[in-house]
């Protein structure tokens, strides 16, 4: 696993913050540089956060995105439940109106995936398939068992990602689309390409942001959700409301409430 995070090796002041930070040791130093050992590296993104002179740069997908539009075929989004967070309390029917001026033919919520999974873990709970579960919903967790703790792997549960349940359920509405999971994650670029099919590319908000800007396209233009304000269900959707906690420390567990 390289090129999804990379050392502007000239920004790089040997600080070791990275290597600190790093929970596998997965980065080495070499002519005074930090490198980033890719088949030990677990895409959390803790040194791209640590690093204090911005040296880890994240992979730009940007272009790939504009070319994938530029094909012609509607291109859907996909929004990780943080956007809202990210942009200011903006809420889907804001983040897909400024979407489309990208050029996208819709954007809704990864939360309709975890919806499609949700139901999964259901079952697996019901069923008592399995005696411990680990949700195997973020793609570091799973890198982390995968590489450090391969005796855990049979605890990861079989089910999809929300991130690849709704590509394919995107797909599945419209048979001719292609699509593009946008969050704040850099590891969701890896899995992505490692289970190919469901989601064609990915962007994080960081490069949303950069796009939006650079086409002039500002959020301040969009009205901001008020405090208590429930999300407008646009029809499309299935119902989702609980399965936006899925990223949150126990989310999962919640949604069974
Ligand atoms: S944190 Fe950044 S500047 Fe410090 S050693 Fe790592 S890459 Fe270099
Ligand atoms: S992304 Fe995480 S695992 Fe990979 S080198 Fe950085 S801190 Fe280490």
């Amino acid at each position: 696993m390289t090129g999804y995070l990379v050392l502007k090796t000239s920004d790089c002041k040997n600080c070791y913050k990275c290597i600190r930070h790093c929970p596998v040791k997965s980065i080495r130093f070499e002519n005074n540089q930090a490198h980033i050992v890719g088949e030990e590296c677990i895409l959390c993104g803790r040194c791209f956060v640590a690093c204090p002179q911005n040296a880890k740069e994240i992979r730009d997908d940007m272009e790939s995105v504009r070319a994938l539009i530029a094909g012609g075929g509607p291109v859907y989004a996909s929004l990780a439940p943080s956007f809202t967070a990210n942009y200011g309390g903006r809420d889907i029917t804001a983040m897909e109106r400024a979407l489309k001026k990208l050029g996208f033919a819709g954007a809704e919520e990864t939360a309709v995936g975890a919806a499609i999974v949700k139901q999964q873990y259901d079952a697996m709970l019901r069923n008592e398939s399995q005696d411990v579960i680990i949700s195997s919903c973020c793609p570091s967790v799973n890198l982390l068992i995968q590489k450090y703790y391969p005796a855990a792997v049979p605890m990861l549960a079989p089910v999809l990602s929300p991130m690849l349940a709704h590509g394919m359920d995107i797909k599945r509405r419209h048979p001719d689309a292609r699509t593009v999971f946008i969050g704040p994650c850099i590891s969701k670029k890896d899995e992505a390409e490692r289970y190919a099919g469901p989601v064609d590319k990915t962007l994080t908000f960081r490069e949303l942001s950069r796009w939006l800007e650079q086409e002039h396209i500002s959020m301040d233009e969009e009205p901001r959700r008020k405090t208590g304000e429930r999300t407008p269900q646009t029809g499309r959707e299935p119902e989702r409301g609980l399965t936006r906690l899925f990223p949150t420390a126990g989310g999962i567990l919640r949604t069974m409430a």
